[in-house]
């Protein structure tokens, strides 16, 4: 039996990046994956790559939106099965000054970061009680483990999810419900193209100034931190909960 055989999975905001590396990966270990985004036509792309690996469920959302959530939740259910594992990855940044900051700006990362990261858990969480298993991963990253220059609201919503990781993990080990999070650094996906446009310093440059301080001087790769996220979701680590996994080349080790 492979390491996911039969279980299912959700993962958010995996029609690109980690995410879509993270439903790939649980794929080719034996998961019926369920594949979530809010663009239709990026998510139908991932799912029509997706299944050669096997069974995919594609189902449109926003993770902000509770009534969304909801039906991504009851869907998922009818179309794969209780969800066993639930990969909390979709997600914004935002990179300027507070004093820059719009709240409309403020509303959207806290809206997709955290409080999509509740509505998630809290509409999946049920199920996992009743059936006395289950494993959240949470998607948060070294900027919610450290304060980052220009990142003041994404660091307070990635800081958020790495204590709320913590407390949801204490209220449900009782239940045999595993929550951890997952804190990667740089990662070669297209949030890093598109914050390397914003930049205006060409990528090659960016790329340069970026790595400079982490000790390995590179970026991950996204199947880097897909790996480390079924890690913390299999049954290799049933004493793990309520940790927050460095993935990011020793930058928070200094
Ligand atoms: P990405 O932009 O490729 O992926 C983000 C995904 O989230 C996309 O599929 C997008 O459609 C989806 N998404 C955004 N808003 C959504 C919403 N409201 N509802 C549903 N889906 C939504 O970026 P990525 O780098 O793969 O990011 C994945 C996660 O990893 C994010 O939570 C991000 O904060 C985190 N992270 C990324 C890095 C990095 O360097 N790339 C570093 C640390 C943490």
């Amino acid at each position: 039996m492979s390491r996911f055989g039969g279980r299912v999975v959700l993962v958010t905001g995996s029609s690109s990046g980690i995410g879509y590396a993270t439903a790939e990966a649980f794929l080719e270990e034996g998961a019926k994956v369920a594949i979530t985004g809010r663009d239709a036509a990026r998510l139908k792309r991932a799912e029509k790559a997706l299944k050669r690996l096997g069974k995919v469920f594609a189902i449109q959302g926003d993770v902000s939106v509770a009534a969304d959530v909801k039906r991504i939740v009851t869907e998922t259910t009818k179309s794969l099965g209780s969800i066993d594992v639930l990969v909390n990855n979709a997600g914004i940044y935002v990179n300027k000054p507070v004093e820059e900051f719009s709240e409309e700006e403020y509303d959207a990362v806290m809206d997709i970061n955290l409080k999509g990261t509740f509505l998630c858990t809290k509409y999946v969480i049920p199920s996992m009680v009743r059936r006395k298993r289950g494993a959240i991963v949470n998607v948060a990253s070294d900027s919610g483990l450290v304060g980052t220059a220009g990142s003041s609201v994404y660091c307070a919503s990635k800081g958020g999810m790495v204590l709320f990781t913590k407390a949801v993990a204490l209220d449900h080990a009782k239940d045999g419900i595993r929550v951890n999070a997952v804190c990667p650094g740089e990662v070669e996906t297209p949030m890093l193209d598109r914050d390397a446009e914003a930049s205006g310093l060409g990528y090659r440059e960016y790329y340069k100034r970026l790595v400079a301080p982490i000790p390995m001087k590179r970026a991950a790769k996204p199947e880097e931190i897909a790996k480390a996220i079924l890690f913390l979701a299999s049954d290799e680590v049933p004493f793990m909960t309520g940790a927050a996994l460095s993935v990011d080349g020793g930058a928070t080790a200094q």
